[in-house]
């Protein structure tokens, strides 16, 4: 629509409003920048900011007069902050779109963190930029379309019939230096007349921080953009280059074949298995011969967090403080010469398989696994037998180990993740607007997607089992974290560790060994059965349980970090296990 453009763009572009363009007499006078950039924080500081003077009204010791002068003071620094950041964008032709940009920003902030609870640092920012369409898509409905129009439209119909000043450049940058120095003298004045509130107010309740809408996402972006600097990201450190295969693997008879399923926001406590109240895991609970530990942790709240950290060697203290990045638990798998094998249902390994043979099964075309363009978790199964047989040769004879990245439980739209025959529980939420439903509507959506786990995990298990001819077999289903289902009007993952729920980071952690892996590996399933029924562990020790398993020797490898060491016992050659095996690795 050309004829809309025209009378759109110059806008944008800074020019008298085309409203009035053949009639100049009445057009309105033109504003100083200033004006507008101040106009527009004070639309931030108060109507985008909902979420903070919600909590913060909320706080139970800022009551009456004095709780009132605290709210006001951090309303006028939350807006002077805001004017400083908006007085670096305030140039020429830059500043409506720049302001634009800003209220769309806290507009969609506004409805995720009013929706969902959610709060936005770095990590949940990170998520944002590694959403895959269909994951955005499953996010959008009327609501955010509703809030974000409430939110952004009246600034933006304001702002776009305003015409703006034009400046000399000289002239511009000192009243831009005005700006920013006069919102900096507001901003520390009133921080001063309320320091001691402000002070331990920030310090006692940490989540504010990510609440001040939209310097959070400001924040937040300028930590991702700064993160070469801390980490050098331009090389790869080699990991366990010196990574063999143990005693185990001389003459053996069959080779070792692992799969490793990464489960996607199962949160341990809605497993039937570890006592939950609804029979959410039939299949599993009915075999004896698998182990579920309860007490098991992971080391984010996100897939982004927490996956790169899993196959990480460092463990989540020594992850977060890297200084580089390094190669993985595949990578020393891949060392030691196993096949490695990564398959993704989801939205990719985020950067852990990049050096390892990885196939993806969201785009195939099957009409009883992918029915609506979206392929269930099964649909890696029937693949798994053909893509196992295009690794070398040379590296299967030795052994291979698979990992299989569910769909799982992505929110919001669980009822998109159980089939139909599946679904146990109803009725179910089948919005994506979480918080239009009841909360038992919820629940029953995201339990049945636990179902179907329950029923991907139990036939990886029988084509292992079928397998047993061939190779001698073992699954480790581990979630990457939890979820959120409403519980204090929290919705969903990703909370700064600090802060989120338990049922944020509490994951399920199961464990079958066939009969020929617990003779191959020492490890008995008994045994695992009765020491991890409550023993703290987390996903620290998930890169050493797996080169335990798998036999692979390697400096890298810590057996006081290995969940499965304190169960085995003579195998062939004991690797260099150096501490007392008791010693789970544990953190408060
Ligand atoms: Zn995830």
């Amino acid at each position: 629509m050309p004829h809309t453009l025209t009378r759109w763009l110059p806008f944008l572009a800074n020019t008298r409003t085309p409203f009035h363009s053949s009639d100049t007499a009445n057009a309105p006078q033109a504003w100083h920048p200033a004006w507008l950039v101040v106009l527009v924080s004070v639309w931030l500081a108060t109507a985008c900011n909902v979420p903070l003077w919600r909590e913060v009204a909320a706080l139970p010791d800022h009551t009456g007069l004095r709780g009132a002068s605290f709210g006001l003071a951090f309303a006028v620094i939350v807006a002077a902050g805001n004017v400083a950041l908006l007085s670096l964008l305030a140039w020429g032709r830059g500043l409506k779109p720049a302001l634009v940009l800003v209220v769309l920003m806290a507009a969609l902030g506004t409805y995720f963190m009013l929706s969902y609870g959610i709060v936005i640092d770095a990590s949940m920012l990170t998520n944002v930029l590694q959403t895959d369409v269909r994951e955005a898509g499953d996010l959008l409905n009327w609501r955010l379309a509703a809030t974000v129009l409430a939110l952004a439209a009246p600034p933006l119909w304001w702002l776009l019939q305003r015409p703006v000043r034009p400046l000399g450049a000289l002239r511009h940058v000192a009243h831009n230096g005005l700006l920013l120095l006069g919102a900096v003298v507001v901003l520390v004045a009133s921080l001063l007349l309320v320091f001691q509130d402000f002070a331990s107010t920030m310090r006692n309740h940490t989540q504010l921080r990510y609440l001040i809408n939209p310097l959070n996402s400001v924040y937040a972006l300028g930590h991702i953009a700064t993160k070469p600097l801390r980490i050098d990201t331009s090389t790869m450190q080699p990991l366990g280059r010196d990574a063999q295969l143990g005693a185990s693997y001389a003459g053996q008879t069959k080779p070792p074949l692992l799969v490793l399923v990464l489960g996607e926001t199962a949160r341990s406590a809605n497993f039937g298995l570890n006592g939950y109240a609804r029979p959410t895991t039939p299949l599993l609970s009915a075999r004896s011969d698998l182990v579920s530990a309860t007490n098991a942790w992971s080391c984010g709240t996100s897939t982004a967090a927490s996956l790169p950290c899993m196959f990480s060697h460092l463990g989540r203290d020594g992850f977060e403080g890297r200084k580089t990045n390094s190669e993985t638990l595949l990578d020393v798998l891949q060392h030691a010469g196993l096949a490695v094998l990564w398959v993704d249902n989801q939205s990719g390994c985020k950067g852990v398989c990049d050096r390892v043979a990885q196939t993806s099964t969201t785009a195939l075309k099957d009409p009883a696994l992918c029915p609506d363009g979206e392929c269930s978790d099964p649909i890696m199964l029937k693949v798994l037998e053909e893509r196992i047989a295009a690794l070398p040769a040379e590296q299967r004879a030795r052994g291979t180990v698979v990992v299989l990245h569910q769909m799982g439980s992505h929110g919001p739209a669980y009822y998109k993740r159980s089939d139909a025959s599946l679904k146990r529980f109803g009725p179910e939420c089948t919005s994506n607007a979480l918080q239009e439903c009841d909360q038992a509507q919820v629940v029953n959506a995201y339990d049945n997607s636990i179902v179907a786990t329950d029923h991907f995990l139990n036939a990886t298990i029988q084509w292992l089992e079928t397998q047993a001819d061939k190779a001698q077999t073992a699954m480790v289903y581990v979630s990457d974290h939890g979820e959120s289902l409403g519980e204090g009007n929290l919705y969903l993952h990703g909370l700064p560790y600090a802060i989120a729920p338990d049922v944020q980071k509490q994951v399920p952690w199961i464990t079958w060994l066939s009969p020929a892996m617990q003779s191959r590996s020492g490890v008995a399933t008994a045994c695992l059965q009765k020491d991890l029924a409550q023993r703290r562990i987390t996903h620290d020790g998930y890169f050493h349980a797996v080169l335990g398993l798998m036999d692979v020797q390697s400096t890298v490898y810590q057996a006081e970090q290995d969940i499965y060491a304190p169960c085995r016992n003579t195998r062939q050659a004991p690797m260099a296990a150096t501490t007392a095996p008791n010693t789970a690795h544990a953190r408060s």
